[in-house]
């Protein structure tokens, strides 16, 4: 069980994150949506304090931390937790497809090199990328490299993956490959938080969907609610843009 409760983030004047409440059940998958600008990548971002944010409490499992004053262990075990994939990848252009699936394992979750290595190997077997091991990020199209950023995600075991707009920075012909790949996560009831512009497929894979307007959740619930019948006013209106 993910529990959030109040999460506050401010840039300078400019609260992003205004109090925001969110519990996620275990093998959940949570689509969160809302226009340019509303606070999503901010979201995922506290949620494993890639942004920190300045107030609220995160719980994962029996770990809970307060935000205001969050210890340097307690972000580390915040983070041992939880697993992002971005949108531009974020993979290392010196390291081969391999190591940057070792790298958190060795560095962030000291496995032995022998470890790491082998279950590297097994997420590139999972995510088809065997024979693209010892190839650097370069030499990959984008939906290999996000299948890459996938794997180490995947690699990490972590009780929350979060996707932040994992296709929206690929051509068109790779994105079929990569949701596939989150499909395949899915079906293992891996807990997850996506944010995506891919409507079709939120309302495919996701259990609850969350619509975001300045800062704060102003509507969720399953898709077919969600698409089906909107309430509020400003999801309408996103709606009948996004088509
Ligand atoms: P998009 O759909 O365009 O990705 P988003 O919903 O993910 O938008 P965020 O990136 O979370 O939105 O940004 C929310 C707000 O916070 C925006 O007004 C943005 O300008 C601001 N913001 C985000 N990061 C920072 C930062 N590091 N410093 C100052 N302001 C920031
Ligand atoms: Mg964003």
């Amino acid at each position: 069980m993910i529990d959030i409760r109040g999460l506050t983030k401010r840039f300078g004047e400019t609260t992003v994150i205004d109090g925001v409440d969110l519990r996620i059940a275990h093998g959940e998958r949570v689509v969160v949506i809302g226009p340019s600008g509303t606070g999503k990548s901010t979201l995922l971002r506290c949620l494993n304090f890639l942004d920190r944010p300045q107030a609220g409490q995160i719980s994962i499992g029996d770990l809970t931390l307060d935000a205001a004053r969050a210890s340097r262990a307690q972000i580390l075990a915040l983070r041992r937790r939880t697993a992002f994939v971005f949108q531009n990848y974020a993979l290392f252009a010196n390291r081969t497809a391999k190591e940057n699936i070792m790298e958190a394992l060795v560095t962030v979750q000291k496995q032995p090199r022998a470890e790491a290595e082998a279950r590297a190997l097994a997420v590139l077997a999972e995510t088809g990328l065997s024979d693209k091991a010892d190839s650097y990020p370069a030499a990959l199209s984008g939906g290999q490299q996000q299948r890459v950023g996938i794997g180490r995600a995947m690699a990490l075991h972590a009780d929350l993956m979060l996707f932040d707009e994992p296709t929206s920075a690929l051509d068109p012909e790779w994105v079929g490959e990569v949701l596939d790949l989150m499909r395949r996560v899915a079906a293992r009831r891996q807990t997850m938080l996506i944010v995506t512009h891919e409507m079709q497929f939120a309302r495919e894979i996701a259990d609850r969907i969350l619509f975001m307007h300045s800062g704060r959740i102003v509507e969720s619930g399953p898709p077919e609610q969600i698409f089906g019948a909107p309430k509020d006013e400003r999801l309408q209106r996103f709606l009948s843009r996004v088509g």
